[in-house]
């Protein structure tokens, strides 16, 4: 993992280019080491695939996130631009809950030291048998056993067979883990990347990495507005509503944005493909490879679907998992009350599906009202099948489809002074690789602040 940047003794002007959670990340990184940092924003809202939207005179997300204490880089850096992660994030301990008699398990880990907490939990687990219990003790003492490393990457299909974990467990607790971790099914997700994450929170010797953390705040205001408040804090400058559509190298080496001023670095920190774009326009051998990377990337969608009953409607718990089955129309994998979180919105229910471009194609109506139905039976509340009104956000390039043996670029653009950063680069170290997350996105912008500080 990236070291955070020691103060630089000889200063720069850098910008960096999206103002998502990695470019957020990689503009305090270089202020923090005392550069000159203009940070560009083609939304007017800064976030990007973390961010806020307004539907419904109410303040939403563009989908419901879920953060883990295994998140260390990003709770460091909302910690450094002064936001306080007690107040603004519900902690909660590791858990896969399904509804009652919904047909599903209950899993609450203690707070007790790690490795325990996860012993206690599965031995009270309700819903699972002594053979689903047995094969998940025998698959996490393998993963400790292996170091919780793979050499040959497969498909989490494969790799759930090769420690015969039962047809109960995979439904319930693995298939759900994997779509929601990397967004991508089980049969076509990277079993490696899927063990980084497993060994980061599951497997940490600090229980708090297991924690499940939501915010109770929107997403731009839980980090990106506050990281844009400390670069301006440093001296730095954020523009939102500016799209960079020119990027020139100058002969002294510099870098002219859209025109106008001059840098002496940039950190490209937009989605993979917008980075294939810029770099394309620049018509410089030395980024083919790079290039090609970047467009070798399958987008996954993700879709969250808002519902608004009375105010008066309220879950057991902040969050249920669902077990999902589309052949009967039940496309939800987690419901989230958003009453729980915000007091702002009471009633209001955020239901996910991973990896939903099927059920996108149903259309945001069709779906709504099959989420509406389906809460509606497993709740065992006949009310919850009319929702006052709902409001389906597809983001269609949620994240790339985290596949086995996917190529994924460093942060070097293959260019000097210019970086790459974003939820897809790789780690220094591929031990660390994680799947499009918003720990990834922000560990890649702290990476590619220390590489631009160290090229001059
Ligand atoms: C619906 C949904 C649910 C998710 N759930 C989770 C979750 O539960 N947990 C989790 O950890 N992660 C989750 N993720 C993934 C996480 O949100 C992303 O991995 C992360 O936000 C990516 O951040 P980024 O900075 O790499 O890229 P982006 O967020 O894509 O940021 C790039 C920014 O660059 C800007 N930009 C592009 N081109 C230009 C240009 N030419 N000039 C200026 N600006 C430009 C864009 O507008 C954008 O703001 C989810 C994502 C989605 C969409």
């Amino acid at each position: 993992m990236a070291k955070p940047l020691a103060k630089s003794v000889s200063a720069q002007r850098y910008a960096v280019i999206g103002g998502g959670w990695a470019g957020c990340a990689s503009a305090m990184e270089l202020v923090r080491a005392g550069h000159a940092v203009t940070l560009f924003e083609a939304a007017r809202t800064l976030g990007g695939r973390a961010r806020k939207v307004e539907r419904e005179g109410l303040v939403l997300d563009n989908g419901q996130h879920i953060l883990l204490g295994a998140y260390t880089e990003t709770l460091r850096l909302l910690k450094l631009a002064g936001q306080d992660p007690r107040a603004l994030i519900l902690n909660l301990p590791l858990q896969m809950r399904y509804p009652p008699n919904s047909g599903g398990m209950d899993f609450i880990a203690p707070r007790w030291p790690a490795p325990l907490h996860l012993a206690w939990a599965l031995l009270r687990t309700k819903g699972l048998q002594r053979a689903d219990k047995l094969s998940l003790m025998r698959f996490s003492s393998a993963m400790r056993w292996m170091g919780w490393q793979l050499y040959n990457d497969c498909s989490v299909s494969e790799l759930l067979e090769r420690f015969d974990q039962t047809g109960r467990l995979i439904k319930l607790m693995w298939r759900p883990l994997c779509l929601a971790a990397l967004n991508t099914p089980p049969e076509r997700a990277s079993a490696r990347v899927f063990i980084n994450v497993l060994r980061d929170s599951l497997g940490a010797s600090k229980r708090s990495a297991s924690d499940m953390l939501l915010p109770k705040t929107d997403l731009s205001s839980l980090f990106p507005d506050a990281a844009a408040r400390y670069v301006a804090q440093h001296g730095g400058a954020v523009h939102t509503g500016v799209k960079v559509d020119a990027l020139i190298p100058l002969p002294d080496g510099r870098w002219q944005i859209n025109g106008d001023d001059t840098y002496d670095g940039a950190v490209i920190a937009t989605s993979s493909a917008q980075a294939a774009t810029l770099l394309q326009g620049l018509q410089d051998e030395r980024s083919s490879a790079v290039i090609e990377q970047l467009q070798a990337f399958t987008p996954e969608a993700i879709s969250t679907c808002y519902l608004q009953y009375d105010p008066s409607v309220r879950l057991d718990l902040p969050f249920y998992a669902l077990a999902d089955a589309p052949e009967i129309g039940h496309w939800g994998q987690f419901v989230f009350d958003r009453g729980q979180l915000d007091t702002s919105q009471p009633g209001l229910l955020a239901v996910v599906v991973s990896a939903s471009s099927q059920a996108a194609e149903q259309g945001h109506a069709t779906l709504a009202q099959a989420i509406a139905d389906q809460l509606a039976q497993v709740l065992a509340q006949a009310a919850l099948a009319q929702p006052l009104w709902t409001q389906v956000i597809t983001e269609k390039r949620a994240t790339f489809a985290c596949t086995p043996n996917l190529q994924r670029p460093g942060n070097a653009s293959g260019i000097d002074g210019l970086l790459i950063a974003g939820d897809y680069t790789a780690s220094e170290d591929s031990a660390h690789d994680y799947p499009a997350t918003i720990e990834a996105a922000v560990r890649s912008g702290v990476q590619a602040a220390a590489q631009l500080s160290r090229q001059k």
